[in-house]
């Protein structure tokens, strides 16, 4: 028998005798089934033709798997990318909503500071919500510094139901000691104050401009000159006072003022609003609003005729 070397598949069906047009019936057939050649290949076109039938039923089961897996892919592919693209839709959506969300109250504080009263916001969360680390006696609040977040407060009730900052509590009591000893009789008006608390006197006196007849905006403008935007008063710091005085007593304010203003830098306490000081404050002149900042810094703020916003940022 004469050795034929096998090189290539026609060479394989050429030395089994199998005609090349049969052969190419058969790879036709393998190919369009999808159907791998060289197993049915091997087969003689008698064969090929004998287990056709069971074979073209076993292929097309074969197929129908295969076109199934095929859909199913197509499926997931395309429901990828469908949920792909509502996640970027919202995400893209939560993007956006932020970045004018922070615009928009920032705009709203450097314009007028009153976005945070409008009838949507009742609570303020565009401050940046930072832990105040500085020294707490002389932080600055004012309209341009509202105070940080996380901001502690332990308070000391007064006797006549005032809150103040427990830390100052001794101090002021060693004051109010000292004055009624030389005949004056001063008492806290107003000490501690929640934010919700301030929020409510902005708004009382928005309302009572808006009875008087003015619009919305100009209630609120003429309002911001009375009353100190919630987040940027002191009251809300525990540390700042107004010293009036007591009702019951022959004390006029004006005495209990002068005294303060005399002395009381030697409890740790300034007069926070001086007369002529508007523009470095923002606030009108307050002769009743004390505000403590210990006795060293008090003294030199005292001495020097300065403002608390002077004195730290020198
Ligand atoms: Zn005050």
């Amino acid at each position: 028998m004469q050795a034929v070397e096998i090189k290539t598949f026609d060479d394989y069906w050429n030395n089994q005798d199998v005609s090349r047009a049969n052969m190419e019936r058969i790879r036709e057939f393998n190919h369009s089934q999808n159907v791998g050649g060289m197993t049915q290949g091997k087969n003689t076109k008698r064969k090929t033709d004998i287990k056709h039938s069971t074979k073209k039923h076993a292929v097309s089961r074969q197929n129908e798997h295969n076109r199934r897996v095929r859909r199913f892919k197509l499926r997931m592919i395309r429901l990828s990318i469908v949920l792909m693209f509502f996640l970027i839709i919202y995400v893209g959506i939560h993007m956006i909503s932020y970045i004018v969300g922070n615009m928009a109250n920032r705009d709203g504080r450097s314009s007028d500071g009153y976005e945070l009263l409008s009838d949507e916001a009742g609570v303020d969360s565009s401050y940046d919500k930072t832990e105040y680390t500085g020294d707490w006696k002389l932080i600055v609040v004012n309209k341009n510094n509202p105070i940080p977040d996380n901001y502690d407060i332990e308070l000391t009730t007064l006797s006549n139901g005032v809150k103040v900052d427990s830390r100052i509590y001794p101090d002021l009591q060693r004051m109010f000691d000292d004055m009624r000893a030389q005949g004056i009789y001063p008492v806290v008006g107003e000490g501690y104050r929640t934010h919700e608390q301030q929020e409510k006197m902005m708004q009382d006196k928005i309302d009572a401009f808006r009875a008087e007849g003015y619009s919305k905006k100009e209630a609120k403008r003429l309002a911001k000159d009375w009353v100190a935007v919630p987040g940027t008063s002191e009251h809300e710091l525990g540390i700042a006072l107004d010293i009036n005085a007591a009702l019951d007593s022959s004390t006029t304010h004006e005495e209990v003022y002068q005294w303060l203003y005399d002395n009381a830098y030697r409890y740790g306490f300034i007069l926070r609003y001086p007369e002529g000081k508007e523009a470095v404050t923002g606030i009108d002149y307050e002769p009743w609003h004390y505000r403590y900042v210990g006795e060293e810094a008090a003294r030199h703020i005292y001495e020097g005729g300065l403002t608390l916003e002077e004195y730290t940022a020198k």
